[in-house]
């Protein structure tokens, strides 16, 4: 990652003069001031900071979730300032890869049909989505967790089938907002691996 980004316009995130101020009745606050950010394909980027310093603020603009009041962000070319939010929608299913504190599981249903999810957005079929899903399962250590539903499964396992969720439709980053902020001591250095890991298999493969 280069901060105050060089503009070489080759960086996969691309944030340019970032600004953003919230309004909200008399009270405006700026969270965010001219910031510039590249950051590079295969990259692993923590940003750190204080509660209430911006992380989620920023998390919310890179993956299209929010847009900056001034500046752009620009991702694999996409500017996505410039797009319609039907169109900003598609974009984050085919780009992104979320996993939050909260695991944001859903609970009626099984790890399974959960990590399945983003793939109905897809033209994928029904054996083709079971594979993906069986993979990502798999990579994150639960393919004998299948049929379990959250309740079932210890927070970090949960959290594990948040991360298959996020890898399942191959996104081409993912976005973590205190991905280990809810979970112990061990499992927080268990999801940590399997981030390092991720991002270990996507260097050896690019
Ligand atoms: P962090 O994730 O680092 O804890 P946030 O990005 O959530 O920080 O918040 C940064 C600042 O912006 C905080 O002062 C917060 O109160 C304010 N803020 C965040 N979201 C909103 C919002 N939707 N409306 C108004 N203020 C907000
Ligand atoms: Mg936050």
């Amino acid at each position: 990652m280069r901060v105050g980004g060089t503009g070489d316009g080759k960086a996969l995130i691309q944030v340019r003069d970032v600004s953003k101020t919230y309004t909200g009745g008399s009270e405006t606050i700026q969270v965010l001031q001219s910031l510039n950010l590249d950051i590079d394909q295969g990259d692993y980027v923590a940003f750190m900071g204080p509660s209430g310093s911006g992380k989620t603020t920023l998390r919310n603009l890179l993956g299209g979730l929010d847009v900056p009041t001034e500046g752009s962000v620009i991702v694999a070319g996409d500017a996505l300032s410039a797009m319609s939010r039907a169109r900003l929608t598609e974009w984050r299913a085919r780009h992104v890869g979320f996993i939050f504190q909260m695991y944001n599981l859903i609970p009626v249903l099984t790890a399974f049909r959960n990590v399945e999810l983003p793939l109905l957005l897809t033209p994928l079929g029904k054996a083709e989505r079971k594979t993906h899903v069986e993979t990502a399962l798999r990579i994150v250590g639960l393919s004998d967790r299948i049929q379990h539903y959250p309740r079932q499964l210890s927070g970090g396992q949960q959290q594990r089938v948040a991360i298959a969720r996020a890898i399942v439709a191959d996104p081409t980053f993912l976005l973590c907002d205190e991905p280990t902020g809810d979970l112990d001591r061990k499992s927080a250095s268990e999801i940590l691996d399997l981030m390092d890991l991720l991002v270990h298999e996507h260097r050896r493969r690019s």
